[in-house]
C-alpha cells in the first residue's frame, strides 16, 4: 500500500498498511520483502566508521542510535498509532498502559500543580494521585464524571490538568468529553484522555478535545492476552514533551512485544465490531433477566450514557457491567463460579471472555454507588470482557451462572 496514512482510507484499510514502510520490512536491495517488520532485538545499534557516528543527529525518531530509542519494529507500531489517530503527530510507547498513564502525567505536572482526575478513573490512575504523584507535590482532586458545573467549580489557579476515561472503569458512565475538554481549556488545563475502552476506531480522542490520548495497548491492540503495552499520542507540542519524559525515565519496549501488538492490530477492527454485537446481544438478554437490576453498557439502548454514547462514538467493544438486584457478595462468587466459559481475571479485550465482581463503593470518592435512582440493595455488579466465542454459548453460560446466583441469594 502505498499511503496507509491517507485519512480518506476506511478504518479497515489504514489497519492492515499502517506502519508498514518498505524501509523497515527489508533491505537497500529489496525495499518491503516481507510483510511485517522483523523482530529487530538490538541494544547496540552498529555505525560504519567515525564520521558516521559524529554525523548522527541527537533524539529523532526513526533512526537507527541506540536499543533505547527503539529500532523499525517499535517504530512501525508507534507510526501505526499514530496514522489511526486524527490529530496526532507522534506516539510515545510504554511498557504498560499504567506506564503510559504515569509518563504522560509526569510529562503535563509539577510540584505544586493541582490534578483533575474521574471519580470512574482506572483504580492504578487512582493510586497514583494517591502515590507517586503525592509524593513528588502534586495534589490530585476527583470529580463526579458526570457533573460538568462541578468539575468546573473545582478548577483552582494551581490545577494544570485533567484526567478524564470514557467509559470509566468498572460502571462505564461516559462523559461529555468534548464540554469537559472545551471547559478545561478555557481554564488553562491540560487535557489527558485515557481511551483504552474504545480506542481510535471508536473515539477520536484528540480531534474530541484531548491533548493527549493514552491507551493500553494490553487490551483491544493486543487483543490475545499475551502482551502488555501502553501508548500515548498527541500533536506536536505535547509529542515532543512525551518522548523527552520518557527517555529521561528510560522506558523502553520489546521489539517482540511490539511484534504481537503489530499483530493484534491488523484484526483489532474484526474482533472489536464481532465483541461489540456479541457485547449487545448478551447485554440486551440480561436486561430483560428478572436478576438483573441494570446493565451498564453504553451501546445498549436505554443504558445510562447511551445518547452520548451515539452522538461521539462510531464503535464500542466486549466490556461492559451489570447489575444484580439485591443478593449477596457469596451469591455473585457462586454466580463467577458456575461460569464454565468465562475466565476470573483482570484485564480484558482478549478473545477469551472473562468476567470478574465490580464493587465501586470501596474505591470511590466524589461520585456514589449504587448509582443516583438505585435502590440501595442492588449494589452487587459483575464486569464482563465479551470475546470471540458465539454469544448463544456465552448467554447459556450466564443463564447457568443466573440460576446459581437465584439459589443462593
Ligand atoms: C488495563 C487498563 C489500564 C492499564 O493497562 P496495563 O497495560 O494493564 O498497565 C489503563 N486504563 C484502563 C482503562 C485499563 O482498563
Amino acid at each position: 500500500m502505498k499511503d496507509p496514512h491517507n485519512k480518506a482510507l476506511g478504518i479497515g484499510t489504514r489497519l492492515v498498511g499502517a506502519g508498514r514502510r518498505s524501509a523497515w520490512t527489508g533491505t537497500a536491495d529489496h525495499p518491503g520483502a516481507v510483510v511485517n517488520p522483523p523482530v529487530y532485538r538490538a541494544s547496540t545499534h552498529l555505525y560504519p566508521d567515525m564520521a558516521a557516528l559524529r554525523a548522527h543527529p541527537a533524539n529523532v525518531d526513526g533512526l537507527f542510535y541506540y536499543g533505547r530509542r527503539g529500532a523499525p519494529t517499535q517504530w512501525a507500531l508507534a507510526e501505526a498509532l499514530t496514522a489511526l489517530e486524527p490529530g496526532a503527530e507522534g506516539t510515545v510507547l510504554y511498557p504498560s498502559g499504567v506506564a503510559a498513564i504515569m509518563g504522560a502525567l509526569l510529562a503535563v505536572l509539577r510540584p505544586g500543580d493541582v490534578l483533575l482526575m474521574t471519580d470512574n478513573a482506572y483504580e492504578p490512575s487512582r493510586a497514583m494521585g494517591r502515590g507517586l504523584l503525592r509524593d513528588f507535590g502534586v495534589e490530585t482532586r476527583w470529580f463526579d464524571p458526570l457533573d460538568a458545573a462541578a468539575f468546573e467549580a473545582a478548577i483552582c489557579p494551581r490545577t494544570k490538568a485533567v484526567l478524564l476515561e470514557s467509559p470509566g472503569s468498572l460502571t462505564m458512565e461516559v462523559c461529555d468529553v468534548p464540554a469537559f475538554a472545551a471547559l478545561a481549556h478555557a481554564h488553562g488545563l491540560t487535557v489527558l484522555l485515557d481511551n483504552t475502552w474504545a480506542s481510535p476506531l471508536g473515539f477520536p480522542a484528540l480531534q474530541m478535545g484531548a491533548d493527549i490520548a493514552v491507551m493500553s495497548l494490553t487490551k483491544h491492540v493486543g487483543g490475545h492476552s499475551d502482551a502488555m503495552m501502553g501508548s500515548a499520542s498527541a500533536g506536536p507540542a505535547w509529542h515532543r514533551r512525551l518522548r523527552l519524559r520518557a527517555q529521561g525515565l528510560g522506558q523502553v519496549t520489546s521489539p517482540d512485544d511490539a511484534s504481537l501488538m503489530l499483530r493484534g492490530l491488523r484484526t483489532m477492527a474484526l474482533r472489536l465490531a464481532q465483541e461489540t454485537a456479541s457485547a449487545l446481544a448478551i447485554a440486551e438478554w440480561l436486561s430483560a433477566r428478572p436478576e438483573v437490576a441494570r446493565v451498564l453498557c453504553p451501546m445498549l439502548q436505554g443504558s445510562p450514557g447511551h445518547a452520548l454514547w451515539q452522538r461521539d462514538f462510531s464503535g464500542g467493544c466486549g466490556l461492559f457491567s451489570f447489575v444484580l438486584k439485591g443478593g449477596t457478595s457469596a451469591a455473585r462468587d457462586a454466580l463467577i463460579d458456575a461460569l464454565k466459559l468465562f475466565g476470573i481475571g483482570f484485564s480484558w479485550g482478549g478473545f477469551e471472555s472473562l468476567a470478574t465482581p465490580v464493587d465501586p463503593a470501596a474505591i470511590r470518592t466524589a461520585s456514589v454507588w449504587p448509582l443516583p435512582g438505585a435502590d440501595p440493595d442492588d449494589r452487587f455488579a459483575v464486569r464482563l470482557s465479551i470475546g470471540l466465542e458465539d454469544p448463544a454459548d456465552l448467554i447459556a453460560d450466564l443463564e447457568r451462572g443466573l440460576a446459581v446466583w437465584g439459589a443462593a441469594a
